[in-house]
């Protein structure tokens, strides 16, 4: 992995930037010195993040929006189009759990609202930025996934779905710009302190499990402009890429 990049002049994105992993990603892109773009429903969290930021010596642009909002996403790119003409860093963070629970016990309203907020709104995302990513000298895309993808565990199954689908999007996206600058990735950020982990997991002490400023640490890399990979999950556990595959 690249060491913890300089990002002055860049433009990064970050989603689900109010608490949890993506409020620190957007920290630390913003120490970095990029110029942090914060989406999320919540104001306060965006604002105390905003703080944050500012207290760093760094700039924010907080865009409060439900992901759920499409016509919101596509408005994004423009927006951000008109005032930058490029994105550096795009950051798909954003995501809920639904519901543990049997699959044939799960509501459709619940299954349907994770898959849109979990898949839908990234790929809808995706096709607002891919110009302005590609615009970039150097565009790097991080998607936050889980575990879950790939793990075969009872009552995880919405959510793994989920998470199996966006990786998917992941690897078709990084083949038709492979031969660009454009670098793409999933992350799998292992079980992390955060309120998603809790709402899962209800009886474990969040003690035991690393506060999401640590884990946003090794995440950040993937935003460097020395990055080389793409396609690919980096898992933070183990800290490396998995590397099942680009196409030949
Ligand atoms: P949190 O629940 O702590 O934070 C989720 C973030 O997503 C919040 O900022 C929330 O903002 C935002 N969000 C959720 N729904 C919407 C929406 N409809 N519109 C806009 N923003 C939304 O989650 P984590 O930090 O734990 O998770 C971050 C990512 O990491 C997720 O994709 C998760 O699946 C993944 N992950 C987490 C693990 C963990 O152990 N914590 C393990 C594996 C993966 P707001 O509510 O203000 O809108």
């Amino acid at each position: 992995m690249p060491a913890m990049p300089d990002l002055a002049g860049r433009i990064a994105l970050v989603t689900g930037a109010s608490r949890g992993i993506g409020y620190f990603l957007a920290k630390g892109l913003a120490a970095a010195g990029a110029h942090v773009i914060a989406v999320a429903r919540t104001v306060g969290g965006l604002e105390e993040l905003d703080d944050e930021i500012k207290a760093l010596g760094g700039e924010a642009t907080l865009v409060p929006l439900d992901l759920a909002d499409m016509a919101g996403i596509d408005r994004l790119g423009g927006a951000i189009h008109e005032r930058w003409g490029k994105l550096d860093i795009m950051v798909a963070n954003a995501g809920i759990l639904g519901v543990i629970s049997p699959i044939g016990h799960v509501e459709a309203r619940v299954f349907e609202k994770v898959m849109e907020i979990n898949v839908i709104s990234v790929w809808r995302l995706i096709r607002s930025v891919d110009p302005l990513l590609r615009a970039s000298d150097a565009g790097r895309a991080i998607v936050m996934s889980s575990g879950a993808a790939h793990s075969a565990r009872a009552f995880w199954g919405p959510y793994a779905a989920s998470k199996a689908a966006v990786e998917a999007l992941v690897r078709s996206w990084a083949d038709e710009t492979k031969n660009m600058p454009l670098r793409v990735n999933a992350v799998n950020p292992g079980a992390t302190r955060t309120a998603m982990r809790a709402q899962a997991m209800p009886g474990e002490d969040p003690a035991t499990l690393p506060h999401p400023s640590e884990v946003a640490e090794k995440i950040l890399p993937l935003a460097s402009p020395d990055l080389q990979e793409t396609g690919l999950i980096f898992d933070v556990r183990r800290g490396r890429f998995l590397r099942y595959r680009l196409p030949e």
